[in-house]
């Protein structure tokens, strides 16, 4: 099994995200053992969401973020395959309303987050306030400086009330994205992924960067943690993240709930 934990950011690290590895071939270079693995642990998570939806007393949260074509929506799919989909909420962050701005930044947030016994996941989520909203100064800096703060107590406030927390940062090389985007030009069936408004976005690459290290560096606590998963290789990126939360979902040890006395039952 390898070690999901290098990917892990622990407190007082410091990132360093040009100097740190996306290809996940140069972590592990047998793909067919690696893919063989992430099957076996969605099996895995399958049978402990099952129990987690049935227990409904505990919660989980995971949340994507990444640069653009980083893969959210492409890791939301293929680790989340064949789970009850009753008890998998994804929501996607997009730009916000005109209601979500006129309220403070974690209200839709906090609407969103998993009850009891669901697994919720963020695609894209409260972060984007101190990430696109900083890079493209949509709010003064007096704005969002103390944003990383409050997202800390939130989180630690979500933890304390039965919400497991799991972020990650899926981590592609500039050139890696201008492959993706190349491919959505060209493969009719991607086109329509084709957004002309991330090649703008494109042009902010060091800027977005900077936001991203301060993000990891100030956010990732031992209860909340982030983790760097390399994601150039899709079958890399999603063998890391379906063994974290196979791994969380463990610790978390949900159980079926104390079934009826069926003892002398006859079913006419
Ligand atoms: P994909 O990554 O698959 O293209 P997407 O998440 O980019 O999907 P889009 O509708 O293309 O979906 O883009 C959503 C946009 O909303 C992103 O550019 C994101 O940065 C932006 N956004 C999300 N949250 C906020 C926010 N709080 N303030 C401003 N913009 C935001
Ligand atoms: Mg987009």
């Amino acid at each position: 099994m390898p070690d999901f934990d290098k990917h892990r950011v622990k407190k007082n690290d410091r990132v360093n995200l040009s100097k740190t590895e996306t290809d996940g071939k140069k972590i592990e270079s047998d793909r067919a053992a690696c893919e063989e693995l992430c099957e076996s642990l969605r099996t895995e998570l399958i049978s402990l969401q099952a129990r987690l939806y049935s227990e409904g007393k505990q919660k989980l949260l995971v949340v994507f973020q990444a640069m653009d074509a980083g893969g959210k929506d492409g890791t939301t799919r293929s680790v989340f395959q064949g789970a009850n989909p009753q008890g998998v909420v994804v929501t996607s962050f997009k730009r916000p309303s005109d209601e979500e701005l006129a309220h403070d930044f974690l209200w839709r947030v906090h609407k969103a987050v998993p009850g009891n016994g669901m697994i919720g996941v963020f695609n894209r989520s409260h972060y984007e306030d101190v990430l696109v909203v900083r890079v493209h100064d949509m709010v003064p800096e007096s704005v969002w400086r103390p944003r990383y703060e409050f997202i800390n107590d939130f989180e630690k406030m979500l933890t304390a009330s039965g919400t497991r927390i799991l972020k990650f940062f899926l981590h592609i090389s500039k050139n890696e994205q201008k492959r993706r985007f190349q491919e959505r030009i060209d493969n009719p069936e991607k086109r329509w992924k084709f957004d002309p408004a991330d090649l703008e976005k494109r042009k902010f690459w060091n800027a977005y960067e900077k936001a991203f290290e301060d993000m990891l560096e100030k956010c990732s606590t031992t209860e909340c943690p982030w983790y760097i998963v390399p994601g150039d290789q899709n079958w890399y990126r999603d063998l890391v993240v379906t063994g974290v939360i196979v791994e969380t979902l463990k610790q978390m040890n949900p159980q079926y709930p104390a079934p009826p006395d069926v003892k002398g039952v006859v079913i006419e």
